[in-house]
């Protein structure tokens, strides 16, 4: 009975532990927004997106629940979008007027705004790691082209030839832009044309924010384009004291807008709701012309996921651990 009695006072002491150390963690994640609708889309398709993007924000949430950093959680869970060829990031990413895959992405970290960047690679497997290392492992914040790809073969990053991240899907949807000489962000001749870059923000039982972007770009860019995503503050933002932000759509206008940092700064100076931030900067990147969608995490693990295309690949696990999966607009 003593046993008995000790082994249920240690467990009731260990669940107490595990559950006082999770209770802020939750993670957000998108894979683009653009014109996804649901008479585009084949059952299998579908599927083929929830089941990535459910497995994605589990392994970052699993991550989280075991006490891990925000920082892994986001790495692993882009990577796994990296790694998949539906998403406009790492394998499958959108191809370049000259027919190749050239990769930007950013990371940043919440408690002391420490971030890294590269752009413009051509053989880095997974984008977000060397985002990661630029931070951790050089002087520097953005690292571009043969400098990141070099940096990336240094500190021994994996490393792909080109052809690796190259689909057929991607490669015709050049090629017909440039039939039309469209210099062009979004794909007219394939139905569920979208922006496909990904992103993850997510917050840790320490209460750090970290959030990460990996994109591919816009389809048919050249002369080095290069969008928000690899852009502290455009395309990815993170801050203890407020949230973390990571954007995806018409990336000259997230630019232009600062967006990640005008959500950001509208929490901090102007007491706003991650939400309300959120539609508010939506609202100006409209105005200049442009489109796309922002997910967030405040300080207090407040998820939003903002978007003013037809649709947004995102999902959501926040201080309940229930999951929400989304692709179309409600
Ligand atoms: N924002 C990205 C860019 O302009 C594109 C995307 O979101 O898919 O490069």
């Amino acid at each position: 009975m003593r046993i008995l009695i000790i082994f249920v006072s240690l467990m009731l002491i260990y669940s107490c532990q595990s559950n006082s150390g999770n209770n802020n963690i939750a993670i957000v994640i998108h894979g683009g927004a653009g014109t996804i609708l649901k008479e585009n889309m084949t059952p299998e398709l579908e599927s083929a997106y929830l089941e990535k993007l459910e497995e994605a924000i589990s392994t970052g949430y699993q991550i989280l629940q075991e006490g891990g950093s925000s920082q892994l959680a986001v790495e692993e869970t882009i990577k796994i979008m990296e790694n998949s060829p539906l998403f406009n990031a790492g394998v499958g990413a959108v191809l370049t007027n000259d027919e190749t895959v050239s990769l930007d992405a950013s990371f940043m970290e919440g408690a002391n705004l420490n971030a890294g960047a590269i752009a413009g690679s051509k053989y880095i497997k997974n984008p977000i790691s060397a985002a990661i290392s630029v931070m951790n492992d050089s002087p520097h914040v953005l690292l571009s082209s043969k400098g990141a790809d070099e940096f990336a073969i240094k500190i021994g990053l994996d490393t792909m030839p080109n052809s690796y991240f190259i689909t057929e899907r991607r490669l015709n949807s050049v090629r017909r832009a440039k039939e039309n000489d469209k210099l062009t962000y979004v794909d007219p001749f394939i139905n569920d044309y979208k922006y496909g870059t990904v992103g993850c923000v997510a917050i840790d039982k320490n209460g750090n924010i970290s959030s990460g972007t990996s994109t591919g770009g816009t389809t048919n860019k050249k002369w080095g384009r290069i969008g928000d995503a690899p852009i502290i503050g455009a395309g990815t933002y993170a801050n203890n004291d407020c949230c973390g932000i990571s954007a995806t759509g018409w990336g000259e206008h997230f630019i232009r807008n600062v967006v990640a940092y005008d959500i950001a700064a509208q929490i901090m100076y102007d007491d706003k709701s991650i939400t309300e931030a959120s539609k508010k900067s939506l609202e100006k990147v409209m105005k200049t012309g442009g489109d796309g969608g922002v997910i967030g995490l405040d300080k207090n693990g407040n998820v939003s996921m903002e978007f003013n295309t037809a649709g947004m690949y995102r999902a959501f696990i926040g201080n309940d651990g229930e999951l929400t999966v989304k692709i179309y607009s409600n």
